[in-house]
């Protein structure tokens, strides 16, 4: 090991790549983030301390080999660095940009517990595959020779492309069932093109299309086409189709301005970025230009609504959240970038009706955090007369999502769900309660993360193998 290389945490300070200025980021929608030049890179790498038990690997969903592709990075052996990367990991570059780093492998990074502040993990995982991506490194999928079992997926997410990737890789017959007109999930329509731009994800689903992964888009499952067709047609199925039921919103008061889900109003402005026609942005109905914008809840989702109404020219944003920041469920990174960009938090805020009385807005009523309940977390109480009126012209509910009915919306009566509605399936080999069917991401976890569903992407693959009587020659960790 280059030793002078590394172990540099106490004489190099963290440093993430430049972050582009509030003022002029929120005009655009392009990625906040800047690159690192290869030289801080190769430092930045060189801060970890090469822990013989690291805890950051183990906090990574992927138990990506992160010591060892930071090492390569400070020595410059950039190439190597990514053959490593990509063993474990299907989309490096993606996860690099929007995994929670703070609360899976840089929260966990020893140096950051010792106070030096952590390895940026993420930004050099990013870096490393944006640099292959450049240096024509990333190969196109090839297998040792094509095999006669065909596999057929449903939902083009993340859980549905790092499987089709791996069976591509093993010769197995892919096709994608995907209702959308775009493959990539939330990664495509949901996700914000600040956070991740588009680019990134349409390069990789043309990698898996050259790869020859079939795509059939516009294709409903249980709408166009049946479950039992699907099954019918393929030696395997899987089942990767996300959740998607919003979570209950607020009643609106009869006759008074709607309550717009947020996934419809982020979907939107995606399709927007990507260029296509969108008569509800027109129209004004999904689109915050002009608008006092109030957003109701403290998650991720929330987060990426108010930073898209800003995007949009908003004239205010406000985020009401029934707790404090100190509780609340969304990463606090994005909410310094939210406020850095001119959204008002509004904590200990609940809620009630919209449109009372034929008022503009949302009413309020204050919060105080009570007694800790059984989890340990402070109970949010009403404070009586304590209700007002947040006045807004557009209101979003980002209340978090529900699986869709999956039994009944498809008429399978054997696949088992759980009480929350979730798909049953075992965490490992993800097969389901049907014989040859499995599931994976957030349709069997409920509503999680991109890294989560490409670990169970592969995982699944790798048990979609095993039925065909064969391992698969990449890991799934
Ligand atoms: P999805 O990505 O939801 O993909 C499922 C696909 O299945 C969709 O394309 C859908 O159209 C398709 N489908 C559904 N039903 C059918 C059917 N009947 N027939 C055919 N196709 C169907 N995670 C992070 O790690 N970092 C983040 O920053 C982050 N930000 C997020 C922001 C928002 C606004 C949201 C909503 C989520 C965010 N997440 C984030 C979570 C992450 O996007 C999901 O956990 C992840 O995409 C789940 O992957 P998946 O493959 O299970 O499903
Ligand atoms: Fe960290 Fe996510 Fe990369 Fe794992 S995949 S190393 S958790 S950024
Ligand atoms: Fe390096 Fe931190 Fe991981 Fe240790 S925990 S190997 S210092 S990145």
């Amino acid at each position: 090991m280059g030793k002078d290389r590394m172990l540099r945490f106490v004489d190099v300070a963290r440093d993430m790549p430049a972050k582009r200025p509030p003022e002029l980021r929120a005009r655009d929608f392009g990625e906040i983030y800047g690159e690192y030049a290869d030289e801080k890179a190769a430092e930045q790498a060189g801060r970890c301390s090469q822990c013989g038990v690291p805890y950051c690997q183990s906090h990574c969903p992927l138990h990506n080999n992160i010591p060892d592709w930071l090492r390569l990075t400070a020595e410059g052996r950039l190439r190597e660095a990514y053959e490593i990367s990509q063993a474990t990991n299907t989309f490096p570059e993606i996860c690099g940009r929007i995994c929670p780093q703070d609360r899976l492998c840089e929260g966990n990074c020893v140096i950051e517990q010792s106070g030096h502040g952590t390895v940026t993990i993420g930004s050099v995982e990013k870096y490393i595959t944006d640099s292959a991506w450049e240096n024509g490194w990333v190969q196109p999928i090839v297998n040792a020779g094509e095999r006669p079992e065909s596999v057929g997926i449903i939902g083009s997410g993340p859980g549905g492309l790092a499987c089709a990737d791996m069976l591509r890789r093993e010769g197995v017959q892919v096709t994608v069932y995907e209702r959308s007109d775009r493959a990539g999930g939330l990664m495509t329509y949901g996700i914000p093109g600040f956070k991740l731009e588009k680019d990134v994800v349409m390069r990789r689903i043309r990698q898996l299309e050259e790869g020859g992964v079939e795509f059939r888009l516009n294709c409903d499952v249980g709408g166009d086409v049946s479950f039992a067709a699907i099954q019918g047609r393929h030696d395997a199925v899987l089942i990767a189709t996300g959740v998607y039921q919003a979570r209950a919103l607020p009643e609106p008061e009869d006759g008074s301005q709607a309550i717009v889900p947020a996934l419809d109003f982020l979907t939107a402005s995606n399709r927007q970025c990507f260029g296509d026609e969108v008569p509800e942005f027109e129209s004004g109905e999904l689109n915050a230009h002009g608008k006092r914008v109030v957003v109701i809840g403290g998650g991720d989702t929330a987060m990426d609504c108010v930073r898209t109404a800003v995007r949009q020219g908003a004239v205010s944003v406000k985020c009401l959240y029934r707790r404090d920041r100190a509780n609340m469920p969304g990463s606090q990174r994005e909410v310094a970038n939210a406020e850095e960009e001119g959204v008002e938090f509004v904590w200990l805020s609940a809620p009630g009706r919209v449109g009372a009385g034929g008022a503009k807005g949302v009413s309020v009523q204050r919060m105080r955090l009570g007694q800790p309940d059984a989890t340990g977390r402070q109970v949010p109480e009403l404070i009586e007369d304590s209700e007002y009126l947040e006045e807004a012209d557009l209101v979003i509910a980002a209340l978090g999502f529900e699986p869709e009915p999956l039994p009944k919306l498809w008429g399978v009566d054997g696949l088992e769900v759980t009480r929350w509605g979730t798909v049953l399936a075992d965490f490992q080999t993800h097969e389901t309660s049907l014989p040859g069917v499995y599931a994976c991401g957030d349709i069997q976890r409920g509503a999680s993360l991109v890294v989560w569903a490409i670990r169970d992407g592969r995982e699944a693959a790798q048990a979609i193998m095993a039925q065909f009587g064969a391992a698969t020659a990449i890991a799934a960790e």
